[in-house]
């Protein structure tokens, strides 16, 4: 049991003054593994002035300064990683290898990749008669979601405190506790009073308080899209510049000359990462109608070979969901699913028999969806893939691009050059091709209703920079 009684304001770890606490839940066995405060607005004005007062002192230090930092909150991260990655599959429900993979690996890559960026990044150039500078923006509230609860906090700290801002951090009420380890090592490595600070609450009370606050800069968030539309609304007031990392119902178009029981068994891979609990996953299959019933044949053989089980046991390959709300919501997709008539290959809205306990959905996959159902709208953010066929390349593409998200997408082709016209037409932020690699250090971020920011590499550091000339 992980109890924490204070946050973390300038330097210090001082209590709250927002009454009461959110319980932190295994969710593979609903068992209550942590505490932590609920902060209110109060707390979060306390922050924020920290924040701001840091501020000067923090902007004008050297970037090879900042980056020893960086190098040293990388170095406890590293020492830590094994808590961290334990504390996140107990409450998201990653099976524990991957979490040490991503859910601990990826944060020290981004601090370390934040580090390098500082002192490499070109923070002046010359345009004819003018000097261009980037300056950090100055303070910024970074309110962060719970399904990859670290790495999306270190995706806006690394590279905010690189550029020389001061950060407040808000992050998820319901994966919180990876957020307190980060502020134990970032005071431990002595990390200036104000530079960085940390809020626990929920969103409409701490979350809303950061995006409208005068003293605010910027608001950096990540979440879903009814959230970031209220965040944007909340922060035009201030005309605070806004980053939005959303959600996504991303495509997953496998083309006639693709190797279809490679790109199957790759496309339910992906989608079922973190028991789909993952904004960009290929949560729609797009496959050439004379092939669809072989591709559903071939998808229900992969989700089935899915070892459903605790976070924590080494036999489980799909975890539980995050939370009872989150099982709830799945379920009755899945449920509207089946109403709109779509064919229900594997799974269902049932507990599977063998896990009475836990937040457990059934790996599920339905086929003959028609793009227009809810379920192929909608984020479900569960176990759920969606099978649609396409008669035509021009209609895989419309099909695709037919939903107002825009964050990811994959394209299966034999030829790669013929994957890249086609990736090239979808609408979103990233496209893998052949099931190519995620890149930490690649710009990632969403078109359209996904968003309007981009995060890691220089693309990120840019995010937390202002632009000034000065005409010599
Ligand atoms: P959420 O929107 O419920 O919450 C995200 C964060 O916003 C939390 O810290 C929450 O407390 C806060 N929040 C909620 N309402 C708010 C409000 N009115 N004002 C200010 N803050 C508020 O999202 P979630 O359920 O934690 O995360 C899942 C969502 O995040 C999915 O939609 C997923 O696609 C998205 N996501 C996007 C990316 C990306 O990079 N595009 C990455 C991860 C997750």
């Amino acid at each position: 049991m992980k109890t924490y009684d204070k946050i973390y304001i300038g330097g210090e770890w001082t209590p709250a003054s927002g009454k009461g606490s959110f319980d932190v839940i295994d969710s593979s066995t609903e068992e209550v593994i942590g505490k932590i405060p609920r902060g209110d607005a109060s707390d979060l004005d306390r922050a924020v002035r920290a924040a701001r007062a840091a501020f000067d002192s923090w902007s004008r230090t050297s970037p090879a300064e900042r980056a020893e930092y960086l190098q040293k909150i990388q170095a406890g991260l590293q020492a830590r990683a094994q808590e961290i990655a334990e504390t996140v599959s107990r409450e998201v429900g990653m099976p524990l290898p991957l979490s040490t993979m991503i859910q601990a690996g990826l944060p020290m890559a981004t601090f370390g990749s934040a580090a390098q960026l500082a002192t490499s990044y070109p923070f002046e150039e010359q345009s004819g008669n003018s000097l261009v500078v980037r300056e950090p923006i100055g303070v910024v509230g970074c309110i962060t979601p719970w399904n990859y609860p670290l790495h999306q906090v270190a995706a806006k700290v690394g590279p905010a405190l690189a550029a020389g801002c001061t950060v407040v951090l808000k992050p998820s009420e319901v994966a919180p506790l990876t957020a307190f380890i980060l502020a134990e090592i970032i005071d431990s490595v002595r990390l200036p009073r104000g530079v960085f600070n940390l809020v626990s609450g929920d969103g409409p009370t701490v979350g809303e308080a950061l995006a409208a606050h005068p003293e605010v800069d910027m608001v950096s968030f990540t979440g879903s899209t009814n959230a970031g539309r209220r965040v944007s609304e909340v922060a035009a007031k201030s005309v605070k510049r806004v980053a939005l990392e959303l959600g996504g119902k991303s495509a997953n178009v496998i083309l006639d000359d693709a190797d279809l029981a490679k790109a199957v068994k790759a496309g339910v891979q992906n989608c079922y990462l973190n028991s789909g609990q993952t904004c960009s996953a290929l949560t729609r299959m797009l496959v050439p109608r004379a092939k669809h019933d072989e591709a559903a044949a071939l998808a229900k053989k992969a989700a089935e070979s899915f070892n459903v089980g605790a976070s924590t046991d080494p036999k489980t390959r799909l975890g539980p969901l995050v939370s009872k709300v989150q099982q709830e919501r799945v379920r009755g997709f899945i449920k509207k699913g089946v109403d709109e008539g779509a064919t229900l290959v594997t799974g269902g809205a049932e507990q599977p028999a063998d896990q009475p306990k836990g937040f457990f959905v059934k790996p599920t996959v339905f086929a003959n969806v028609n793009n227009a159902m809810t379920i192929a709208q909608q984020e479900i953010f569960g176990p759920v893939l969606c099978i649609i066929p396409y008669d035509t390349e021009e209609d895989a593409i419309r099909i695709a691009n037919d939903t107002i998200y825009g964050l990811a997408g994959g394209v299966w082709s034999g030829d790669p050059e013929h994957a890249k016209r086609v990736a090239r037409r979808l609408r979103t932020g990233q496209v893998e091709v052949n099931g190519g690699n995620f890149n930490p250090f690649a710009p990632f971020g969403g078109y359209k209703q996904s968003g309007n920011g981009r995060e890691y590499g220089k693309w990120g550091l840019e995010e937390f920079l202002e632009v000034k000339s000065m005409q010599l």
